[in-house]
C-alpha cells in the first residue's frame, strides 16, 4: 500500500501498463543495440507521465519524491535504461520547478506536462567526476546573456533531450561552491558538441554521452535563480531527487530479476527427478533472503521519500542510507537471481544478464556509494556532509 489517497496508485497503474505493453517489448533491442529509447519515452509522454513533478496549475501531477520512487521502480521492472532516462528527466524537471520564472513555466514546464518536452541533467564532468557539485565548466556574462564553456560527462539522454540543466561556476570560482550556477541549455543551441555514442557495460540505452561547450551562447532568461546562489539546489533538490530516482530504478531491476528467478524455479523441471527446482530445500533460503533484502530496502527508500516530501530534518540521513542500501541490494539480488537461473540466465542476451549489468551502475552513479556513505557517516558524527 502506498497510502497516497489514490493519485499515486493511479499513476503507478499507468506506469505498470506502459511498462508491460511497451517497455518490456523494446528492452532487449535497446540493450543489444545501445539505442536511446525514443519510442518508450514517447509512450510515457502520451501516458501523461513526463509531468510527474510539474505543478497541477501548469497541467502536471504535482507529485514529489514518493511518486518518483514508485514510478521509477515500476518502469525499471521492464527497462532499466528507459527508467533512468525518465528518472533524470524528472530530476531536471524538479530543478526547474524549484525556481521557475513565468518564462520557464511557459517554455519548459507546460510543454513537459503536455508530454512535448524531455529534459536532462548535465552536472558530472571528466575532471571532478564523482564530486558532481564542483563544476569546472564556467559562464561569463556577454551581450545580455551568457557564454558557457567546459566539458560535461555521462549526460543521460545526451543529444536526444530537448533541454539540459547545466551546472557551471563563475570563472575563477571553480573551487568555490558559492559560485555554483544552473542554466537551461536548449538541445538545438549552436556549439554543443556531443562525444561518441554511449557504450556502457549496462544502461546501454541511456545515451550517457560527453558534451563539450566552447562559448555556447545562452539567453539571460535561461538562468535558474541567480548566479552563484544555487549550491542549495544541489543538496535541497538535485541530490534528494537524484537519490530517489536511482533508488527506484535499482529497486525495480532487483524486483524484476527476483521475479524471473522465482518463475524459473517454479517452471524448470529436472529430467532425473521429474521435480521442479522449487522442490530443492537448499534454494529456499536464497529466495527468502533476496525477497527480505528487497522488501526491507523498498521500505527504507519509501520512508526516505516520505521524509523528503515532508521536509523532515532527518530526510537527508534516510536518503543517503537508502541510495547506499539499494546499490548493495540491487547488485546482490540480481547476482543471486542469475545464479538461480543457471546457464539460461548466463546467455548473452538474457533478461537477467541485462538487469545485472544495469544494476552495476548503482554504486558508481552520483552520489556514489562512497560519497553517500561518507556524507551519512559525517552527518551522524555531527560534521557537515561535505
Ligand atoms: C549510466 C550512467 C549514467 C549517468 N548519468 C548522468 C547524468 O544524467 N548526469 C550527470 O551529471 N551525470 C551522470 N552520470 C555520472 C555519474 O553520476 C557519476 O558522476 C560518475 O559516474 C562518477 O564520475 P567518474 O566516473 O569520473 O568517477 P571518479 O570520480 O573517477 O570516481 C571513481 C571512484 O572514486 C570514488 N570517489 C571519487 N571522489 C570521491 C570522494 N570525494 N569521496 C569518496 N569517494 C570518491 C567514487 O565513489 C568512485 O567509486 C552517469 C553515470 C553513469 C555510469
Amino acid at each position: 500500500m502506498i497510502g497516497d489517497g489514490g493519485d499515486l496508485t493511479r499513476l503507478r497503474c499507468i506506469a505498470s501498463n506502459v511498462g508491460a505493453e511497451m517497455l518490456a517489448a523494446n528492452a532487449e533491442q535497446i540493450d543489444a543495440k545501445g539505442i536511446w529509447p525514443a519510442e518508450n519515452m514517447q509512450a510515457l509522454a502520451e501516458a501523461g507521465l513526463l509531468g510527474l513533478h510539474v505543478p497541477t496549475r501548469l497541467g502536471g501531477h504535482g507529485q514529489g519524491m514518493l511518486a518518483l520512487a514508485v514510478i521509477c521502480e515500476e518502469l525499471a521492472r521492464h527497462c532499466g535504461s528507459t527508467a533512468m532516462c525518465f528518472g533524470m528527466h524528472c530530476v531536471a524537471t524538479q530543478v526547474l520547478v524549484a525556481k521557475a520564472t513565468q518564462e520557464h513555466e511557459a517554455r519548459y514546464l507546460r510543454p513537459i506536462a503536455r508530454g512535448e518536452h524531455v529534459t536532462a541533467l548535465a552536472l558530472s564532468e571528466p575532471g571532478t567526476g564523482a564530486n558532481f557539485y564542483l563544476p569546472r565548466a564556467h559562464f561569463r556574462p556577454a551581450d545580455g546573456g551568457f557564454l558557457l564553456s567546459g566539458r560535461k560527462s555521462f549526460v543521460t539522454s545526451g543529444g536526444h533531450a530537448d533541454s539540459y540543466v547545466v551546472s557551471v561556476a563563475a570563472p575563477g570560482g571553480e573551487n568555490d561552491p558559492g559560485t555554483f550556477t544552473f542554466l537551461m541549455v536548449d538541445g538545438g543551441t549552436d556549439g554543443l558538441r556531443w562525444g561518441d555514442p554511449w557504450r556502457g557495460f549496462g544502461m546501454r540505452g541511456n545515451s550517457s554521452r560527453s558534451l563539450e561547450m566552447s562559448d555556447v551562447r545562452v539567453p539571460a532568461g535561461n538562468l535558474l535563480g541567480g548566479t552563484g546562489d544555487q549550491i542549495w539546489y544541489v543538496f535541497e533538490v538535485v541530490a534528494p531527487y537524484f537519490l530517489i530516482a536511482m533508488s527506484g530504478v535499482y529497486l525495480g531491476l532487483a524486483a524484476a530479476a527476483l521475479d524471473l528467478a522465482i518463475e524459473h524455479l517454479k517452471t524448470r523441471e529436472q529430467a532425473h527427478t521429474g521435480e521442479r527446482l522449487r522442490e530443492l530445500p537448499v534454494l529456499w533460503p536464497e529466495v527468502a533472503q533476496s525477497w527480505t533484502e528487497l522488501e526491507a530496502t523498498r521500505q527504507l527508500v519509501q520512508h526516505a521519500a516520505r521524509l523528503g516530501d515532508a521536509g523532515h530534518p532527518e530526510a537527508p540521513l534516510a536518503l543517503f542510507a537508502a541510495k547506499a542500501r539499494v546499490a548493495g541490494t540491487c547488485t546482490q539480488v540480481t547476482d543471486t537471481a542469475m545464479a538461480l537461473m543457471g546457464g539460461r540466465g548466463y546467455g548473452e542476451h538474457s533478461a537477467v544478464g541485462r538487469m545485472l549489468r544495469d544494476a552495476r551502475a548503482a554504486h558508481v552513479m552520483s552520489p556514489t556509494t562512497h560519497m553517500v556513505e561518507t556524507w551519512l557517516g559525517r552527518s551522524l558524527l555531527g560534521l557537515p556532509p561535505l
